[in-house]
């Protein structure tokens, strides 16, 4: 039972920690393009799956003009230093579900980081991407797993004993001769 609540707590604190967390990564895409003076603009659109007939709002961070070697630059940079913003928090937090939640933020940053610049380097080298890459179904749903690995993960630590378990054993005990 404390398993289970441990494990849905981790997919509830994780989920409940994405949001801040993409605000974070979409305005470091922000800041990266600003660096490499490039103008861009935050924007809300409207985010095509790629297998069903279906669009979610999605936030998009825009340059007016970029060269493809800044979009490169800027799709490593934004999830990549959100994922050392958000690890550097949860190493300094005391509360272990939360930290755990954060941890798997930094799992899913990680996964744009990889996503994303492939994304960008095949737009630049072969001059189009996949459109599936950039899909809510394999970016929502590579979250989804990555948090409830990160949460299933948690619940078998705890059902596990620590190391010691309840009755830690004895120190060893010398017998003197008489
Ligand atoms: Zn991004």
């Amino acid at each position: 039972m404390a398993s289970l609540l441990r494990s849905l707590s981790v997919l509830l604190l994780s989920l409940a920690c994405f949001l801040p967390g993409l605000l974070l990564h979409e305005w470091l895409h922000l800041l990266t393009f600003q660096a490499l003076g490039e103008p861009a603009h935050l924007l809300i659109t409207s985010w095509r799956f790629s297998l069903i007939d279906l669009s979610i709002p999605g936030l998009h961070v825009a340059a007016d003009h970029a060269t493809g070697f800044d979009q490169l630059i800027d799709s490593f940079a934004g999830p990549a230093m959100a994922a050392i913003v958000v690890f550097t928090v949860g190493s300094l937090l005391p509360w272990r579900l939360l930290r755990s939640a954060l941890f798997a933020n930094v799992a899913a940053l990680e996964f744009f980081v990889l996503v994303e610049t492939l994304d960008a380097a095949l737009d630049l080298y072969r001059g189009s991407a996949y459109p599936w890459l950039a899909s809510p179904e394999l970016d929502y749903g590579a979250v989804l797993l990555i948090f409830l690995a990160a949460a299933a993960i948690s619940g078998l630590r705890t059902s596990r004993p620590s190391a010691g378990g309840l009755n830690p054993p004895l120190p060893p005990t010398r017998v003197r001769p008489e």
